[in-house]
């Protein structure tokens, strides 16, 4: 059972990448943006209180994300393994994912750092904006959740290189070539 981390700036191609993993390996899959856009469309309590963050540019609150995460773990059994995209987030969030998995018996076997440079990460988002009907793909708003990522979540990647897990992979080109690069790395776990 591996627990991979799928991480990058916004529209990194985490979404895309997983989807991959999850057809080549059969990997289990918790996308944190996905639930959050669950629970808005549900206008569930937390989906309001995550509308008003993400609609922002901002990151929910750790304490709703954790909370969030640890019922789903409960859930999942998953065999083979789980892919964790878009969490977790921040330092906090990176330290209760790792007492939850020791509390399972478990711990994070690779981060997967997807490389893309700004323009080609604006330029994206743009198009993907123009067909998601997602609130937050609009110029204004990418610009915030690009500082965002570089301020809150970027230092995560100091976080896993110092336990060795860490694993820088350009995330240009074709969807194809970046999942062989991915999968250099799982192949090796
Ligand atoms: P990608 O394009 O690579 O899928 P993304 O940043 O565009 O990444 P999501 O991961 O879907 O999109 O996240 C959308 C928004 O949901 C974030 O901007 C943030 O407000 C909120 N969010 C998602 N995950 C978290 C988290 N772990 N902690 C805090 N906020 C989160
Ligand atoms: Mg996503």
């Amino acid at each position: 059972m591996l627990n991979l981390i799928i991480f990058g700036a916004p529209g990194s191609g985490k979404g895309t990448q997983s989807e991959e993993l999850i057809s080549k390996y059969g990997f289990d899959h918790v996308s944190t943006g996905d639930l959050l856009r669950a629970e808005m469309k549900a206008e569930s309590e937390l989906g309001k209180t995550a509308k008003q963050y993400i609609d922002n540019g901002q990151l929910v609150p750790d304490s709703l994300i954790i909370d969030m995460i640890e019922k789903v773990l409960e859930e999942k059994k998953p065999q083979k393994g789980l892919i964790l995209d878009g969490f977790p987030r921040t330092v906090a969030q990176a330290e209760a994912l790792g007492e939850l998995l020791a509390k399972h018996d478990t711990r994070v076997h690779a981060v997967i750092d997807l490389q893309v440079p700004e323009e080609e990460l604006i330029d994206r988002l743009l198009k993907r904006g123009l067909e998601s009907g997602r609130s937050d793909d609009n110029l204004e708003t990418i610009q915030k959740r690009l500082h965002v990522y570089h301020a809150q979540t970027a230092p995560i990647a100091e976080y896993y290189a110092s336990k060795g897990t860490h694993n820088a992979i350009l995330g240009t080109g074709s969807i194809e070539d970046i999942s062989h690069r991915i999968s250099e790395v799982i192949d090796k776990l």
